[in-house]
């Protein structure tokens, strides 16, 4: 399971929202979400914008 916690070229993979190393932190990236305020509303609002990209909900 280790394995998810890195990206393609191998190195620990970040938050998007703020370049924290998730792996790092030994959290998985819906924890780190829940735990940072910051990133908990960009990340509602990537969400809504996911939604309106795709009305169909594809
Ligand atoms: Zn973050």
């Amino acid at each position: 399971m280790e394995a998810l916690l890195y990206n393609r070229s191998g190195s620990p993979a970040p938050c998007d929202f703020c370049g924290t190393p998730i792996s790092d932190l030994g959290l998985g990236f819906h924890d780190h979400i829940k735990t940072s305020e910051g990133c908990s509303a960009q990340y509602e609002a990537w969400l809504e914008r996911i939604k309106q990209d795709h009305p169909e909900g594809d």
